[in-house]
């Protein structure tokens, strides 16, 4: 057990709080799969309209938490709730940042403050701890939104007795958000205009907040063991790969878990009909609830229905997917899509779901019920990345007899076995070059083998069987907060000094 660990778990999304993503999945299963090894874990998120106008109740916490965000100081309050599993949950709140329809902004554009609201948490995050004297061992940040607590830790902290004995993890779930600001806003942060350098959260005459996170955090993780080679890459580290290359000893690939208390057809309480390894037949009931509700022809009922459920963004395929639907209804296919995200392929999908009634169903918008009906109603889930950190679609697709057809990219790689008609072994699907022809071909392939009743029982159980459930992950995690408490020495836990070239260009505001 790990009673004596005290870990601050920061993220900007939190399931079932608020969410856009498998961040909020990850920030919502991974505490209680620490909490179930004995690890004192707290959650901390902001308020947002979404949490308000949930069915959470949190109850007032603490009041006029001051916050120092630029020249002024601003007050916020603190809320907080206890999960069914006994995790203290804590809501950042400040209005006038957080309480807005969206998380980070509109399908068109991010919110324009967007630094403030996340400077804001991750200060009053620090400064909560402080004030209620919670000593953590270790903050967990997650992506850029939280970039800034390690800064602040080796910066503005670096003296405090307060946090001296406390490490700093940081977890990338995407490297493609950097959190990209100018750099005349980073005294708003109140980190040293000192650290604006490319030793430091300088990226190409930016402030970068995940750069923030990759520097001066204790140790990295990042969501599956593929992507934390990929992102060493120019290929894939998108101009990180020489910090992460530098850092690759404090780099740790750790696969993220599906939360099967969520994901599971044999309890699922948003489809119809539940079903396990053992009764797969009910999954036409939720087919054909899904067929009904998307307005899909009822013939699809015996013929393969493809499924997706997507942020869209040109990261997950969707350029692909638009490129080949109408070759997937010439395959006697149904398509279902269930996204929300980039104007331009919220456009171009529903054109398709015009053009092709009955047979493309497109809804845009976030839904998690719908997400469920989909999982469990369709053939096989399409998950064409361009590149993908971890990917938890797949992994509930397994789950719910749902063939994934994914491209061979990061933790899609990791989880995704092709199946062998011969060995009769092998979950999903998959392709390689981010080609329309090499997308349609494993489309082609799995379709070919829908129609082989025996393998693609085989199929479906096959990937049902499999766990990907938080277990070996979780404790894996552990290991990394623990070694993060044996170097809290200061001396360790100081800054290298490394070459720290300190550039005017905050003064000359260029
Ligand atoms: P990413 O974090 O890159 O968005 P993941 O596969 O890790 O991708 O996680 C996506 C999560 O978000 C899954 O839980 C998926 O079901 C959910 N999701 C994505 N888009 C939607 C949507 N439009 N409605 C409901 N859930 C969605």
């Amino acid at each position: 057990m790990s009673e004596d660990l005290k870990v601050w778990f920061l993220s900007s999304e939190v399931a079932p709080f608020a969410k856009t993503g498998g961040l909020a999945d990850v920030a919502g299963s991974l505490p209680k799969a620490l909490k179930g090894l004995g690890v004192d874990v707290r959650v901390g998120l902001p308020f947002y309209r979404a949490v308000k106008e949930g069915q959470f109740s949190p109850r007032p916490f603490l009041s006029g938490l001051e916050v120092p965000l630029g020249e002024d100081i601003l007050r916020g309050d603190v809320l907080a709730l206890r999960t069914e599993e006994d995790i203290p949950v804590f809501f950042f709140e400040r209005e006038e940042l957080f309480d807005r329809p969206n998380l980070y902004g509109s399908s068109v554009e991010d919110y324009y403050d967007n630094l403030e609201r996340f400077a804001f948490f991750s200060r009053a995050a620090l400064l909560f701890a402080k004030t209620v004297e919670f000593r953590f061992d270790v903050v967990h940040c997650h992506d850029w939104q939280t970039g800034l607590v390690p800064a602040y830790l080796k910066t503005l902290y670096r003296g405090d007795p307060f946090f001296s004995a406390a490490g700093s993890l940081f977890t990338i779930h995407n490297i493609g958000y950097q959190g990209l600001f100018p750099p005349q806003k980073l005294p708003v942060t109140g980190i040293p205009t000192a650290e604006y350098h490319p030793e430091g959260l300088e990226y190409w005459g930016k402030v970068s907040l995940l750069k923030a996170g990759l520097v001066y955090s204790d140790a990295i993780t990042t969501v599956s063991p593929n992507y934390s080679k990929e992102i060493q890459t120019p290929e894939f580290g998108l101009g990180m790969e020489g910090v992460l290359l530098k850092r690759s000893a404090d780099l740790h690939g750790i696969l993220n878990g599906a939360d099967y208390g969520v994901w599971d057809p044999t309890a699922d309480q948003h489809i119809p009909a539940r079903y396990s390894p053992q009764s797969t037949v009910a999954k036409k009931k939720n087919k054909v609830a899904l067929l009904t509700e998307m307005g899909l022809d009822p013939a699809f009922r015996d013929r393969p229905v493809l499924g997706m459920i997507s942020r869209l963004s040109a990261q997950k395929g969707c350029d692909l997917v638009v490129e080949i639907a109408e070759d997937i209804l010439g395959l006697k296919a149904g398509l279902v899509v269930l996204g929300a995200g980039e104007e331009k392929y919220q456009t171009l999908l529903s054109g398709l779901a015009q053009k092709h009634q009955g047979r493309i169903a497109v809804k845009i918008g976030f839904d998690e019920r719908l997400a469920h009906l989909i999982m469990a109603g369709a053939d096989v889930l399409l998950i064409p990345s361009l590149y993908e950190p971890c990917g938890l679609t797949q992994m509930y697709a397994l789950r719910y007899g749902t063939i994934p057809v994914v491209r061979a990219t990061g933790g899609l790689e990791d989880t995704i076995v092709a199946y062998d008609r011969k060995t009769r072994k092998g979950n999903g699907f998959k392709f390689g070059p981010y080609e329309a022809k090499a997308f349609l071909r494993a489309i082609r392939q799995a379709i070919g083998f829908f129609k082989d009743r025996e393998a693609w029982t085989r199929l479906m159980t096959n990937g049902m069987k499999e766990d990907f459930s938080w277990g070996h992950s979780a404790k894996r995690y552990i290991e990394i907060y623990r070694s993060l408490v044996r170097s809290q020495e200061p001396e360790a836990r100081s800054r290298k000094p490394g070459a720290r070239i300190v550039f005017s260009i905050l003064d000359s505001g260029s």
